[in-house]
């Protein structure tokens, strides 16, 4: 198993009230499985997602991956080797290029520019941008397009597990499927472990597995 979730616990304390956005949640995911979270606005998956992704530290419960527990002296190598994530508003450098976004975690893991350079232009092909988005900035892609750079970014980034937040929050539905089929061949082509948290119940099916959230716990887990 790559990631084991046990009982995970983050109770957010708001002026006297304490909100149980997760409130013991377990799950197991695998590699080269593509998961959906769905669940009403406010049930606790994006402060699910921020434990599972290293940016936030369970008050309650652990982490392992690939069965070591996971302490919070190693979130940031973790954040760096093993969980990316691909947020809502794509989170891209306005000022960089689409292949500079690309490069920017590769660069970071201290690759050669030249390998960088050759790995990123991989990547920007396999989400299917061209050499001509290379060199554009952000503003100057679509929406669909600026989604696909940050998948692109995650997958060069190499890291086993994706965690994106509501990736195709921003686009109309023709554009959402393809981001979804894209998400759901890159887990299953490249081994990689993909949840994707989404209200879009139609989205959700093209899971392998969906877990659903209710007032901080999960409830159900059906195909
Ligand atoms: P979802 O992603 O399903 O919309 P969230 O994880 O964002 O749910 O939120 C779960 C609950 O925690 C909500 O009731 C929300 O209002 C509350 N919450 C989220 N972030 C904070 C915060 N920083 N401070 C206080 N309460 C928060």
């Amino acid at each position: 198993m790559l990631l084991q979730a046990e009982n995970l616990v983050y109770h957010y304390k708001n002026k006297g009230q304490t909100v149980k956005a997760v409130d013991g949640v377990s799950l197991n995911l695998a590699g080269g499985r593509f998961y959906a979270l769905t669940g009403k606005s406010g049930s606790g998956k994006s402060t699910l997602l921020s434990l599972l992704a290293g940016l936030e530290i369970p008050q309650k419960g652990q982490i392992r991956i690939e069965g070591a527990a996971l302490a919070p002296r190693d979130f940031t190598l973790y954040r760096r080797h093993t969980a990316s994530v691909i947020f809502q508003a794509y989170n891209l450098f306005p000022q960089m290029t689409a292949l500079e976004n690309v490069l920017y975690p590769l660069l970071l893991g201290k690759r050669p520019r030249q390998e960088a350079e050759s790995i990123a232009c991989e990547m920007l092909e396999r989400v299917e941008l061209t050499p001509q988005h290379r060199s554009r900035l952000p503003r100057q892609l679509s929406g669909g397009e600026q989604q696909r750079v940050a998948i692109a970014r995650s997958l060069a980034a190499g890291t086993k597990l994706i965690l994106a937040d509501e990736p195709t929050g921003n686009l109309d539905e023709g554009v959402s499927a393809q981001v979804m089929v894209l998400l759901g061949s890159l887990s299953r082509q490249e081994g990689r472990c993909v949840l994707m948290v989404t209200h879009d119940l139609s989205l959700a099916r093209e899971a392998d597995q969906v877990f659903h959230m209710e007032s901080g716990k999960l409830k159900e887990a059906q195909p």
